[in-house]
């Protein structure tokens, strides 16, 4: 039996780095504060635990700890709260959040209204939005903008759906085109789930079943389940190796695996053991 991973899954490289930050951080300082969880996941979450990486309480500053900013960024009233009570900041916000940030600011100060093209209560939304000072609006959808749009800027939340993002703005200059004077559009996307999800594609396609790896409250990893399943693939979704069933793999030559963007490698590390356990110790049915 050949086991095929998907040539891009797991986490991001922004995610990967700010674990690295944050790691680092605590090692050298002893236990960091995370405002927020960096991951959508419990395990590993549960890790960086162990490693000195605590959880803030709500939006408290913590009190004579560092406090970690995760990858999704955060708004400049964190920043100006941490400078006040003196509390020292780890940012790992990813680099592509921080641009997505600094163009919502420039075109506030320009005198532009910032639609942001996402999910009003992702947390990245709500850090870019804090920092147009309440002069940008998030929404997915056109009929949720506001009357008497004059000077607009348009960006999106990074990991929106491209073809979605460029229906929205189409959308936006046919109906709105009457009373817009001036329209800015900043690409603010990040490449990496439509990547996943077609580097999931390609593999669906090659190989006669799919596992996916990831949480089961995780948004993209159901999408991954999707995708594979709409190329026709028989397509099992797991959190953990154990979960595993023998049955699934009977008669199959090739099996991919591929993992969402909240999955860590050693978790995928641990599914490729286990098949290949199984597969040695007789426990696959054979035809
Ligand atoms: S912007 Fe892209 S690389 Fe950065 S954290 Fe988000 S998904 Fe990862």
């Amino acid at each position: 039996m050949e086991i095929i991973l998907a040539r891009d899954m797991g986490f991001c490289w922004g995610v990967r780095r700010a674990i690295e930050i944050m790691e680092r951080a605590a090692q050298e300082k002893g236990e960091i504060i995370s405002l927020g969880p960096i991951a959508h996941n419990p395990l590993v979450m549960a890790k960086l635990e162990e490693r000195g990486v605590r959880l803030a309480n709500g939006g408290e500053m913590p009190q004579g700890r560092p406090l970690a900013i995760t990858a999704h960024g955060a708004g400049p009233e964190v920043y100006q709260r941490a400078r006040e009570q003196g509390v020292e900041i780890i940012d790992t916000t990813c680099p592509i959040v921080t641009r997505s940030q600094r163009w919502a600011k420039r075109m506030v100060d320009q005198g532009f209204t910032v639609v942001i093209f996402g999910d009003a209560n992702h947390r990245e939304v709500r850090g870019v939005l804090a920092w147009t000072q309440g002069k940008g609006i998030a929404v997915t959808d056109i009929s949720e903008l506001p009357p008497h749009l004059s000077r607009v800027a348009v960006i999106s939340q990074t990991t929106q759906n491209p073809d979605k993002f460029a229906d929205f703005v189409s959308r936006l200059l046919k109906e709105r085109v009457d009373e817009i004077h001036e329209l800015r559009l900043v690409n603010t996307l990040c490449n990496v789930t439509s990547s996943q999800q077609e580097a999931a594609r390609e593999l669906a396609r090659e190989v006669d079943v799919v596992i996916v790896v990831g949480g089961r409250s995780s948004a993209n990893t159901r999408h991954l389940v999707e995708v594979c399943q709409e190329e026709g693939a028989e397509t099992y979704h797991i959190e953990r190796a154990e979960e595993l069933e023998p049955g699934w793999l009977q008669g199959r030559q090739r099996v991919g695996i591929t993992a969402g963007a909240s999955t860590p490698d050693w978790a995928v590390e641990e599914v490729v053991a286990r098949i290949r356990e199984m597969a040695a110790s007789g426990l696959i049915p054979q035809d």
